[in-house]
């Protein structure tokens, strides 16, 4: 089982971290396997293709940081409104 918490932007508008919560996953740090942990894949993205640059796991206690930093921030819809990149520009205020 594979679920996307959420999409990490970066300084670079191109490198995304995709966070998942996986199953049976082995922790980069403490290298215990864990039932359930986070699975962070770092996705960099050209004009024609997507390509992981990094993809590492962490038990829940290693990935905390980025399972609520995910978390916090919404997952971006694939199609944006021009409403919705207006409002990302600040040019219309959020009610
Ligand atoms: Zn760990």
């Amino acid at each position: 089982m594979r679920e996307l918490i959420g999409k990490i932007p970066t300084k670079d508008p191109n490198i995304t971290e995709m966070v998942y919560r996986t199953e049976m996953v082995r922790c980069l740090e403490c290298q215990r396997t864990a039932p359930m942990g986070i699975e962070v894949v770092t996705v960099k993205k050209s004009e024609e293709s997507k390509e992981v640059v990094r993809h590492v796991c962490y038990c829940r206690g290693h990935g905390f940081d980025y399972e609520t930093k995910a978390q916090n921030l919404p997952t971006r819809p694939y199609v944006q409104s021009e409403t919705s990149l207006l409002r990302e520009r600040q040019i219309i205020p959020v009610a």
